[in-house]
């Protein structure tokens, strides 16, 4: 439910102040408070949940529904251009706040931050590929 001395479950009790733009029964949409762009967004669900490994199928589903909405909204007001989701798991992916938050980062031709790329590329052999897809098939 609620995590002690997590930042965001402060937040949502309305202990810590933040710039809200949409709530409901389940979330909570907030800017970051270090945005990478002009309107970046967090959408935090409620419940606390460390991460995409533990939370709800439901809610899950309910997360990429409202970040199309906001997405459209959001592009409707800011006028950008594009519009990136990003969700970071665990330390090694850039997580910083281990309870599961879901960026909205609208995008901007010509921005300083126009170039920004979450990761570079890294080359596998065929043969290395044809094995990655072979432990990773699946239903
Ligand atoms: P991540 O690196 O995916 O865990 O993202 C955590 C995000 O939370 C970062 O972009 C921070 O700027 C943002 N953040 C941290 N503290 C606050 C806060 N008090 N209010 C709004 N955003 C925050
Ligand atoms: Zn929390």
């Amino acid at each position: 439910m609620r995590e002690d001395n997590c930042i965001f479950c402060k937040i949502i009790g309305g202990e810590i102040p933040s710039n809200t733009i949409y709530e409901d029964e389940e979330f909570k949409v907030i800017l970051d408070i270090s945005p990478a762009t002009r309107g970046h967004a967090l959408i935090l669900p409620k419940k606390h949940v460390a991460n995409l490994y533990e939370i709800p199928d439901e809610t899950a589903g309910n997360v990429l529904k409202l970040a199309k909405k906001l997405a459209i909204h959001m592009t409707n007001v800011l006028h950008c251009d594009g519009f990136n989701l990003l969700q970071n798991n665990n330390e090694v992916a850039g997580q910083t706040v281990f309870h599961f938050h879901m960026h909205l980062i609208p995008r901007y031709k010509g921005a300083k931050n126009d170039d920004i790329l979450y990761y570079t590329h890294e080359t596998f052999t065929p043969e290395e590929m044809s094995e990655i897809s072979e432990s990773l098939k699946t239903d």
